[in-house]
């Protein structure tokens, strides 16, 4: 008999804004970017640039004024959040204080914690899959910064979508931490074959793992590429002019 065991994720989709157009008073954005299925994208910039924007454009908090979302090849233009294949992480990890580590996780399951036996062997899995084995009845309190961020990524596996989206998720952490994060990140993505999208404030954490880097200025993409060619001494000017203010610490 074959084994039967539950595939973390579906795998990754693409991801395209299609001449997205969206305004928030007098600032006017435009996006026109590609994601390729599987990948990991770094999203950066100068704040304001409208980096949380396309996060929010791709899970459907924000709708286009005109163009078009897509994932996976399917138009979620105008689908409700809940509908598109995505999970997000914030920097502010939204845990539950009263709930344990387990519970945390498995409301990504389900929201009324009614888990049945495949619910909560997918939230077991999850848990070893962070590295946080073990710490299942831990509430958020007895946690570190680092461990409950992992808490957080468990919560978005169990829920099986193709597209994982990272806001910032880890700059309250400190260097050291926050590159075990980027390094659990990239063997996540290796394992579920997710597409990742993150957004961050540290342009290293691009060349941490393999990514994809979209460098956004004034609500549009001004330069997108291989990460290690965009920040390479001999990159575009406008990167290095807007690395000149910013530490790499790799
Ligand atoms: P970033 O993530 O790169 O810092 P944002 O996507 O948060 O940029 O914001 C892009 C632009 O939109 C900024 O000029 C910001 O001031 C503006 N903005 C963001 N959110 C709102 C909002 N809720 N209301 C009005 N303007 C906003």
């Amino acid at each position: 008999m074959v084994e039967q065991t539950e595939k973390t994720t579906t795998g990754g989709a693409a991801i395209r804004l299609d001449a997205v157009r969206f305004d928030y008073g007098d600032m006017a954005m435009r996006f026109d970017l590609a994601i390729e299925a599987s990948s990991i994208a770094a999203i950066i910039g100068p704040s304001g640039a409208g980096k949380s924007t396309v996060l929010n454009l791709i899970a459907g908090f924000e709708t286009p004024l005109s163009g078009r979302v897509l994932i996976g090849g399917a138009d979620v233009t105008h689908a409700e959040p809940s509908r598109r294949p995505v999970s997000m992480v914030f920097q502010d990890n939204n845990l539950f204080a009263h709930l344990d580590v387990a519970a945390n996780v498995g409301l990504g399951r389900r929201p009324g914690l009614r888990l049945d036996a495949a619910d909560r062997q997918a939230v077991h899995d999850a848990i070893a899959k962070v590295g946080l084995a073990g710490k299942e009845p831990r509430k958020p309190a007895a946690l570190s910064g680092g461990e409950r961020q992992r808490v957080a990524i468990a919560r978005a596996l169990v829920r099986n979508r193709p597209v994982l989206l990272l806001d910032e998720a880890f700059a309250s952490l400190g260097p050291a931490l926050r590159h075990e994060m980027l390094d659990l990140v990239g063997q996540l993505q290796k394992d579920t074959g997710m597409t990742i999208v993150m957004v961050t404030h540290h342009p290293d954490d691009a060349l941490r793992i393999p990514s994809t880097l979209f460098f956004l200025e004034n609500g549009h993409v001004a330069a997108s590429g291989p990460a290690g060619e965009l920040l390479a001494a001999k990159g575009p000017s406008l990167l290095r002019k807007y690395l000149g203010s910013q530490e790499l610490s790799l």
